[in-house]
């Protein structure tokens, strides 16, 4: 299929479609490339939680803010199999395992991920994991394991995200998803709305998944959960309308795509989904957690589902299950070290929620 060469202003005309038009629009896009009765459940489970060096300022994962998290080290096999074998059995086809990390390093906390992976994998679901930045070898390794989706998002534009994060730069997102992109790994990436971004950087952060070749298969669109204790707990919840608006552009901009209706659901009715469901959303994320922030229960999903006479999709549909290699075949290539930026700009807000965290911490 020829893929459109996208550029800003024409992404820009698609969002500021009149509303219904563009959901029609989208809808008709969707329709052309997937299944609109079938939506696919994920399950999001933090396998290792808090204690990051990062300072995202929408995350309460964030060692430097307070925020009431509970943190844990990283979970057992048996620990993962018991929640991925819960989600399997309400209708999930995908488990997205989370480490709140920088980057990936060799050692033993990898050689444990790669167990997990190997263990999700053997239960038949897609298996996808979310672990930081990853070098070239350590995503071959994670393709061996049989890890079928890397997700790492852009989260932004380049030129907001310098308003978010100050510990790492943009380039280095794009690094590790070329870097998943030379293994067959399927790759998940997207943003976050409500950051207090404009719609112009909403557009170029499209822009810059849009150009990457193959596009994305996966493009997750959050909606910031503001949590107290980080620096974007005082943002106003984004309207369901962007939400629509932003999964119908994305639709639009890149239609084979698996747009993820990700965080933020809490906030959002059943109409409000349903509308994003017609306008190309066909993934949810289901279970009570996202990560450490609150989603809807299980139980109104598949009410939800019930209601708007949808199905789950099943596990590899877009993209065939990868067999992991013998244990002999994936040994550990030590890694070349990268080097991996840290800008270390000054963000006001970040800096303020550090220091009052550090008092908290003293007092
Ligand atoms: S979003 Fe990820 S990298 Fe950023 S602070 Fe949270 S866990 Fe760390």
């Amino acid at each position: 299929m020829e893929v459109k060469n996208w550029n800003l202003e024409e992404i820009l005309a698609v969002y500021h479609t009149p509303l219904l038009e563009l959901v029609y629009r989208a809808a008709s896009v969707h329709r052309e490339h997937h299944n609109p009765r079938e939506v696919q459940i994920s399950t999001l489970l933090s396998i290792k939680t808090g204690g990051c060096p990062e300072d995202c300022g929408y995350c309460p994962q964030a060692a430097r803010y307070h925020t009431d998290i509970a943190t844990n080290d990283l979970l057992s096999v048996q620990e993962v199999t018991q929640a991925a074998i819960r989600a399997q059995a309400v209708g999930a086809s995908r488990l997205c395992m989370g480490a709140a990390w920088r980057n990936v390093k060799d050692g033993e906390e990898f050689e444990h991920v790669l167990d997990l992976v190997r263990a999700v994998n053997k239960l038949d679901m897609e298996v996808c994991c979310t672990l930081g930045m990853l070098t070239e070898n350590q995503a071959h390794r994670l393709e061996n394991a049989g890890l079928y989706a890397y997700n790492h998002n852009l989260d932004t534009s380049e030129d907001f995200y310098k308003e978010v994060i100050s510990t790492r730069g943009y380039g280095d997102r794009l690094a590790t998803l070329d870097n998943v992109r030379k293994t067959n790994i399927t790759v998940c990436s997207g943003g976050i709305v409500g950051m207090g971004e404009a719609v112009e950087d909403r557009c170029k952060m499209l822009l810059t998944l849009a150009q990457l070749t193959p596009q994305p298969e996966s493009v997750p669109i959050n909606a910031l959960v503001a949590v107290a204790g980080t620096p974007l707990e005082e943002q106003q919840p984004v309207s369901i309308w962007e939400m629509i608006r932003m999964v119908a552009t994305t639709r639009i901009v890149m239609p084979q795509s698996t747009v993820r209706l990700s965080a933020g659901r809490t906030e959002m009715s059943t109409e409000g989904q349903a509308l994003c469901f017609m306008a190309g959303a066909g993934s949810i994320f289901a279970g009570d957690k996202l990560l450490t922030t609150p989603n809807p229960d299980m139980h109104s999903d598949l009410n939800m589902f019930d209601v708007l006479g949808l199905q789950p999709t099943p596990a590899y549909s877009k993209a065939p299950k990868r067999e992991p290699l013998e244990e002999e075949e994936t040994a550990a290539e030590r890694e070349e070290r990268i080097r991996w930026s840290r800008p270390g700009h000054k963000i006001a807000a970040n800096e303020a929620y550090a220091a009052a965290a550090k008092e908290v911490r003293k007092g």
